[in-house]
C-alpha cells in the first residue's frame, strides 16, 4: 500500500496485514508524523501535490479531529 498516487515506496501490504493494521501501523504512522511536523521525506518535500493543499485549512481540519477524540476519549490515564 502507498498513502497517495504520488508516494514511490510500499509501507505495508494488504496480502499479509488487515487494512486498519497497515494504516494504524508504524510506517503510516511514521508519515503521518511526518506530514504534521513538516520533516518530510524527500518524496514529499518534492511532491507535486502539495501547492494542492491549503496549509490552513489542513491544520485546522487535524486540531478539530484531534480535539474531538481528546473529548472522545477522556483525559490521559496518569502512570505511575
Ligand atoms: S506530500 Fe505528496 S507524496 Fe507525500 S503523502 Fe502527501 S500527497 Fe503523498
Amino acid at each position: 500500500m502507498r498513502p497517495c498516487c504520488f508516494f514511490e515506496e510500499k509501507l505495508g501490504s494488504v496480502a499479509t496485514h488487515s487494512l486498519p493494521d497497515v494504516v494504524e501501523g508504524e510506517e503510516f504512522r511514521k508519515l503521518r508524523r511526518e506530514l504534521v511536523t513538516g520533516e518530510l521525506r524527500p518524496n514529499c518535500r518534492s511532491c507535486s501535490a502539495r501547492p494542492l493543499i491549503d496549509r490552513g485549512a489542513f491544520e485546522k481540519k487535524l486540531f478539530g479531529y484531534l480535539e474531538s477524540e481528546r473529548q472522545r476519549l477522556g483525559p490521559p490515564i496518569a502512570k505511575g
